[in-house]
């Protein structure tokens, strides 16, 4: 659709005059030497989960992967980009601390909820089996915590997917030595809302970061 490039070339114009413009001098220095990102960050593709904005960085801060569901495969399985990812951000780069980012109203969280609206999507189906443990956990206790099934799922995904991140060499090596911090972070959409669930929490609590 060449409505749709025209659209993205009027941003790429606009990008060049009002960001790049006024800071050129930080983009020139950040290729005058090699990226150090302090953080790998898991997060959903959806389209309203802009990791940068909510945490408020900008280029070389934070190394990003983004994929249906914030899925990280457990290590062993079929090599893919995800493990790339993990592997290349903590022998490389040498993040010091790695986060999984789910959010509301997540269309991966409402498939697994819902197999069969996944039917005609073969490889979403695949891949959405990285949440399958997540889904019996989520709907054995949600009753019990009075809230709805789509939260507690979305919440139980990014724990079992810490869980399958600590199957991966690299990051258990990293935690053993203390070089590597993890969280689960739930990002609100609609209040702007992140709760976080950080390794000194108990199992499931995330808490919400409040303003200063
Ligand atoms: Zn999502």
């Amino acid at each position: 659709m060449k409505e749709t490039l025209d659209l993205l070339k009027s941003g790429i114009r606009k990008f060049h005059a009002e960001v790049y413009g006024q800071r050129a001098e930080a983009y020139r220095r950040a290729v005058s030497e090699p990226q150090r990102p302090h953080t790998l960050i898991v997060a959903c593709a959806d389209s309203r989960v802009d990791v940068e904005t909510i945490t408020s960085t900008g280029p070389g801060e934070v190394f990003i992967a983004r994929n249906v569901g914030n899925m990280v495969p457990a290590f062993g399985e079929i090599p893919g980009g995800v493990g790339a990812v993990i592997e290349y951000a903590l022998d490389a780069l040498k993040v010091r601390h790695v986060v999984v980012c789910g959010h509301s109203d997540c269309g991966a969280m409402k498939g697994l909820l819902s197999p069969a609206s996944t039917i005609s999507m073969p490889y979403v189906e695949r891949w959405l089996t990285h949440g399958l443990a997540a889904r019996r956990i989520a709907q054995a206790t949600h009753e019990q915590t009075g809230r709805d099934l789509l939260t507690v799922l979305t919440e139980q995904n990014v724990l079992m997917q810490l869980a399958h991140l600590r199957t991966h060499p690299h990051i258990a090596d990293a935690l053993a030595r203390k070089a590597l911090t993890i969280s689960g972070w739930v990002y609100d959409i609609a209040t702007g809302d992140v709760r976080i669930w950080e390794d000194h929490h108990s199992p499931d609590t995330f808490e919400t970061i409040s303003p200063d």
